[in-house]
């Protein structure tokens, strides 16, 4: 199953793709963390990916499709993928289209307040990808329960940030979902609910 994963920053997309990867046994794969990598290479791309990053903006929007793609065109895609974080924008949907074709969209619906404060107070393992929050609490301050990592906030999880970010995505992310209402199964949930409910209610919407 092709699936993208669409909302905003906070609404726990990281979260759920990872829930559905290792319930469909397909991969998740995360453009903002697939960028961070770039970066981390300090390549000349990185650089400039970096830059925007480091403003709250979307980078240039000839290099997410390229990332992308590559680890689309990966052998453990071939049964499907949940991308979260791409495509972004109705450009990027229709650049996608040209090569995929996605079976299910999922919104997750949470308000502006409610991320602010699940951003505010994220904290993630660069090693396994768990993330942690009000809600999920690591045993020992600082340190992944699952690997023993030592736990990093997000450059970008500032609140001046936080609210750039959260403007552009409903300026630009938002009209992708009323795209996609047009040509697929699009299944909102609301994204307020405890991980483990809206699990569930993905989960029971998508496999209907
Ligand atoms: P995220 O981890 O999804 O919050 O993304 C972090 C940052 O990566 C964003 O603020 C953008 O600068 C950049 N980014 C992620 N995905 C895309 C995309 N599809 N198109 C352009 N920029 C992106």
């Amino acid at each position: 199953m092709r699936i993208v994963l669409i909302g905003p920053q906070g609404s726990g997309k990281g979260t759920q793709a990872n829930l559905l990867s290792a319930k469909l046994k397909i991969p998740h794969i995360d453009a903002g963390q697939l960028l961070r990598e770039e970066v981390a290479k300090g390549t000349v791309i990185g650089e400039k990916i970096s830059i925007k990053m480091g403003r709250g903006e979307l980078i240039d929007p000839s290099i997410a499709p390229i990332i992308i793609g590559k680890r689309l065109a990966k052998s453990d895609c071939g049964n499907g993928f949940i991308l979260d974080g791409f495509p972004r924008d109705v450009k990027q949907a229709k650049m996608l289209e040209k090569t995929t074709v996605i079976d299910a969209v999922i919104e997750l619906e949470v308000t502006d307040s409610l991320a602010v404060k699940r951003l505010t107070n994220r904290w993630q393992c660069l090693t396994c990808d768990t993330i942690y929050g009000i809600t999920m609490q690591p045993k020992k301050k600082g340190l992944c329960d699952k690997c023993g990592s030592k736990l990093v906030k997000r450059k970008d999880d500032t609140p001046a940030l936080i609210k750039k970010r959260l403007k552009l995505y409903h300026e630009v992310t938002e009209p992708l979902v009323r795209y996609y209402k047009m040509k697929t199964k699009v299944i909102t949930i609301d994204a307020s609910k405890p991980v483990g409910a809206a699990f569930k209610e993905i989960l029971s919407q998508l496999l209907k």
